[in-house]
């Protein structure tokens, strides 16, 4: 794989003592003698195996490198950019920050002394055992990194039912990743990983312009009628939704495509309505710009009642959780009704989700749900799937 690996042959350099650091590595493959010199004599300092961490000292402290390595046989290892450790570190508690500071000064304190009198450091430097869940998630990290470039990214589409129009009017777009020896990652997965770090702008950069470009092939393939009210709806993140621009990024790449505002929502899950102040202004953004706004994976936990009336949306996506146990618990059942009732009273929407069966379709149309979205109307579905849902009809029919 292009990107992120690298291969060394037995005996080749990985970098040396004073170089400037640019990135640290994941041994994926084969053995890495860690080096310094002691007069004129090499003096190993460690050796590093598979699932080790290689070069993340000089990284974290922006130093050159205190020391030399080589690989031992050949070697194959991932490289974790400098970038992605520093935006770990500034994430980080500022004590923790600091004692990691601490650690290294010692560190490299010990590392002088080593070189001065030729005396072996006492411990090892890591414990591959215990890290590595996190070099995993590193290594995941930067195999995403060249996902974006090798094409390894899909966007599938979900339909969205208007129980007033007794059709399909909307499409989720939900991302995939088909890595090229795990097969499909969730999104659940990927998406928090990329969420970490500033890789979300490109997978969400992504995202944005596949449903855009898949919307304006379908409006223009089914008649103004149709295509006048059919929407596509895009999940943005915290980072992404945060950015000074992120507006007039959207609005950019809906003229790139010939679409109106009007045909396009972001879905903002509730949970990011913590950072109140930023999200309240994008949200209303949105809205003089004429893009609507979905308030995702509503009553699972982090709504803030009090302060839902400040926040400009026009739909609430009601999550899978109330529409599964609706039928069968009324107190679900009435709670559903009210939170509709009260959606309803600030001039929005509910898109309930997950819904699977006639039973909660029909309850759910009944309480005042007006769009419906789940494995009922259709799956997430590639975007030449699409047209036939536009054209069947009503689920209500059947
Ligand atoms: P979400 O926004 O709540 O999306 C709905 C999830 O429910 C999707 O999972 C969808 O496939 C699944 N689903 C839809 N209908 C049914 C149903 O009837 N039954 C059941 N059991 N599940 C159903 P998916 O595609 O795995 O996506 C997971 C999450 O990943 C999404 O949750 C969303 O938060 C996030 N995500 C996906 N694509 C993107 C993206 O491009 N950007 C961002 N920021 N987040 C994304
Ligand atoms: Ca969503
Ligand atoms: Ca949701």
């Amino acid at each position: 794989m292009a990107g992120s690996k690298h291969h060394f042959a037995a005996g080749e350099q990985i970098f040396s003592e004073g170089d400037p650091p640019t990135a640290a590595y994941v041994i994926d493959q084969g053995r890495v003698e860690v080096y310094t010199h002691h007069g004129g004599t090499r003096l190993v300092l460690n050796y590093l195996g598979p699932g080790d961490l290689l070069g993340e000292m000089a990284v974290i402290d922006r130093e050159p490198r205190s020391a030399s390595a080589r690989a031992v046989g050949s070697c194959v290892l991932t490289e974790i950019r400098e970038d992605q450790i520093q935006e770990r570190i500034a994430q980080t508690d500022p004590i923790v920050r600091l004692l990691v500071q601490a650690l290294l000064k010692r560190y490299r304190t010990g590392l002088r002394a080593v070189r001065d009198r030729g005396i072996p450091l006492p411990e090892p430097m890591s414990d591959a055992q215990e890290s590595a869940p996190v070099m995993d998630k590193f290594r995941l990290e930067a195999e995403l990194m060249d996902a974006i470039g090798n094409d390894e990214l899909t966007v599938v589409f979900q339909p969205i039912f208007d129980c007033t129009r007794d059709a399909v009017v909307g499409f989720e777009s939900l991302t995939r990743w088909t890595h090229p020896k795990r097969g499909i990652i969730s999104p659940a997965e990927f998406i928090a990983l990329a969420e970490e770090t500033s890789l979300i702008l490109p997978v969400g950069q992504y995202a944005l312009t596949k449903s855009c470009e898949t919307l304006a092939q379908l409006h223009d393939q089914v008649p103004a009628e149709i295509s006048e009210r059919l929407w596509v709806s895009v999940n943005v993140s915290a980072r992404q939704s945060v950015l000074p621009d992120f507006v007039s990024l959207i609005i950019s790449v809906i003229e790139r495509f010939g679409l109106a505002a009007r045909h396009f929502k972001v879905e903002i899950t509730e949970s990011l309505t913590l950072d109140f102040e930023r999200v309240s202004v994008m949200m209303a953004n949105c809205k003089e710009a004429g893009i609507g706004v979905s308030l995702d994976d509503f009553g699972t936990g982090h709504a803030n009642l009090s302060r839902l009336h400040m926040l400009e949306f026009d739909t609430v996506k009601l999550d899978q959780s109330f529409v599964r146990q609706m039928v069968d618990n009324q107190r679900c059942a009435e709670l559903v009704r009210g939170i509709i009732n009260m959606v309803r009273a600030l001039g929005a929407e509910i898109i309930a989700e997950g819904v699977e069966t006639l039973d909660q379709a029909k309850l759910l149309r009944d309480s005042g749900c007006r769009y419906l979205q789940g494995y009922l109307i259709g799956k997430p579905m590639a975007a030449d799937e699409l047209l036939p849902v536009l054209k069947a009809k009503g689920i209500f029919d059947r």
